[in-house]
């Protein structure tokens, strides 16, 4: 929490992780996936109990209560820093049980911007809905749909030489044309704000893998190609 209190932020993103409350979970496993030995993750959370269902045990309440944990400290973090007027964005699935999350719903009028994108729209492999919350900061640019005019990346699990693995974990990283898109639209508002860029040059962007932002990051004045 050190870090929200820092003099010189402007703006804050936190991507926490989705895998306890993805809705993937729901999905039946294909035929064929099966007939391999493959047994599918199931669903943790649902409607009624978006913190974890009453009957998880073991490594699942392990997990579900770490993941729960994190989102309590972001919404402590993002209530911290609306006080002292700093922007901030919240990303998960469109549809992730997280938003559902009692510690959420109570911050739900402060995060007053909502935007739903597929990631296949920014330079992702699969048309992925993902939401961004935000406050004091535009980020309506992002709310983009697939253009429809290119082939998808399968999902599903494919079996590499480290064992299984699903195409939902690829689609955890952020594509790097979304953090290009992203990083400019902080960039302009660190500029509505009036702090000096020192690195206001064009963003590299990679080439696959996608880059992968971390929990938390921070602008500070002539950083923003840190994002
Ligand atoms: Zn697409």
């Amino acid at each position: 929490m050190d870090l929200v209190q820092d003099p010189d932020l402007a703006y804050v993103h936190f991507a926490p992780p989705c895998g306890t409350c993805s809705r993937a979970r729901e999905k039946p496993l294909s035929a064929a996936l099966k007939q391999q030995g493959l047994t599918g993750p199931k669903p943790l959370r649902d409607s009624t109990y978006p913190q974890g269902l009453p009957t998880l045990t073991g490594k699942d309440l392990e997990k579900v209560t770490a993941a729960n944990n994190i989102y309590k400290l972001c919404c402590s973090a993002i209530r911290t820093l609306h006080r002292r007027g700093i922007a901030v964005s919240v990303e998960n699935p469109t549809r992730s049980w997280m938003w559902n999350m009692p510690c959420f719903e109570e911050i739900s009028t402060l995060l007053s911007g909502t935007v739903d994108f597929q990631a296949c729209a920014h330079g992702g492999r699969r048309p992925k809905w993902s939401r961004f919350r935000s406050a004091l900061v535009d980020l309506s640019p992002v709310a983009r749909l697939c253009p429809g005019d290119h082939e998808y990346a399968p999902w599903g699990a494919t079996r590499g030489p480290s064992g299984w693995a699903w195409s939902t974990a690829e689609e955890a990283e952020y594509p790097a044309v979304l953090c290009q898109r992203v990083a400019a639209l902080a960039a302009a508002h660190v500029s509505k704000l009036g702090w000096q860029l020192q690195a206001p040059g064009p963003l590299e962007v990679p080439s696959p893998p996608a880059r992968t932002l971390p929990t938390a990051c921070s602008i500070r004045p002539g950083s923003v190609a840190d994002l």
